[in-house]
């Protein structure tokens, strides 16, 4: 019988969890036909979080959990995941009911036809404001143009995976992690899913507007290099000016002699060669940060304990 693992990371879902289960159980009831587990991610969640999971799984033994020794944050806790969960393939669910379980089925169904990776793609993207729409367009738009394979839009975590992809995904250990984009990384062969991402049950979202713009950073300096291109390009294109303005004005003083004028000109001039300056050694600072973090090659998340197991 082949085994379906769902992966929930739960950070702080004390409340979401009591309504999640009822669902999942009445999914793993009514097929039968697979062997199921839920693997639950307690990402440091400081509230009541993993006692609901522990009295869960004392009911239900087709429950594990792994419990983390502080918050990690979502990607680490899912690298946590494919490390320990044990099925032929694996769904990746947000504990707050937002990635609706009724919709893993028909993965299942694409799974048989010999998909690896059956992602469900928002329709809609729900309430958002003009700003954040766009700001995710805009990110989107530039790691697709500057990487060799696909970037989708529009597509979280919610995805079924093949143990062939769980184990490629196992293999990606860089501490910096951008998940949604080694999906794309990895290859193998892809089914889309349509579905409309409802709003959390309870709770409240993690990501306030900072969170996003790390993590669009974390996305783009992780997987493309092509912002050190821009401001090679930058720089070139400013020094080319710079130059045809220096002999110009050079020319004016030897054939007119010189008129002490130009504040303006002269402070312009600094202020913008120093912002593009800074902007640059900026860049190129998230480069080196980056690699300062993967240099140290610590573990990307510590687990305490594997169910009742303590871990050492
Ligand atoms: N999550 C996590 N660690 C974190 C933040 C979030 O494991 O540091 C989990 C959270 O419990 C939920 C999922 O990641 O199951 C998605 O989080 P959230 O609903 O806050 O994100 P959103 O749906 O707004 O993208
Ligand atoms: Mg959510």
């Amino acid at each position: 019988m082949k085994k379906v693992s769902i992966l929930v990371p739960c950070y702080n879902e004390e409340k979401s969890l009591p309504l999640l289960y009822p669902e999942l159980k009445s999914l793993m009831d009514a097929n039968a036909s697979y062997e199921w587990e839920i693997l639950f991610v307690n990402d440091g969640s400081k509230d009541n979080t993993i006692n609901i999971i522990k009295a869960l799984r004392a009911a239900d033994k087709r429950i594990n959990y792994v419990d983390l020794t502080r918050n990690f944050g979502k990607e680490n806790a899912m690298l946590a995941g494919f490390d320990y969960v044990t099925g032929d393939c694996m769904v990746i669910l947000d504990a707050d009911l937002q990635d609706p379980p009724s919709l893993i089925p028909e993965m299942l169904k694409y799974w048989e036809q010999g998909y690896d990776d059956v992602y469900a793609k928002r329709a809609s993207r729900g309430k958002e404001s003009w700003l954040r729409r766009n700001c995710s367009l805009l990110f989107y738009k530039i790691l697709d143009q500057s990487t060799r394979y696909d970037v989708l839009q529009n597509v979280g975590d919610f995805r079924l995976l093949d143990r062939c992809c769980i184990n490629s995904l196992r293999k990606i250990r860089e501490s910096e992690r951008y998940t949604k984009g080694m999906f794309c990384w990895i290859g193998y062969r892809k089914k889309e899913l349509l579905f409309d991402r409802d709003e959390r049950v309870a709770g409240k979202s993690k990501w306030g507007f900072w969170r996003l713009f790390n993590l669009a950073v974390e996305g783009i300096t992780s997987f493309t290099t092509f912002p050190l291109r821009i401001a090679t390009i930058i720089g070139g294109t400013v020094a080319f000016f710079a130059f045809i303005t220096m002999f110009y004005y050079g020319m004016k003083t030897i054939i007119y002699g010189d008129d002490a004028k130009g504040f303006t000109t002269i402070i312009v001039a600094v202020l913008l060669m120093g912002g593009i300056q800074l902007l640059a050694i900026g860049i190129m600072g998230e480069y080196i940060g980056r690699i300062f973090n993967e240099t140290k090659k610590r573990p990307t998340y510590l687990a305490s304990h594997y169910n009742e197991d303590k871990l050492y």
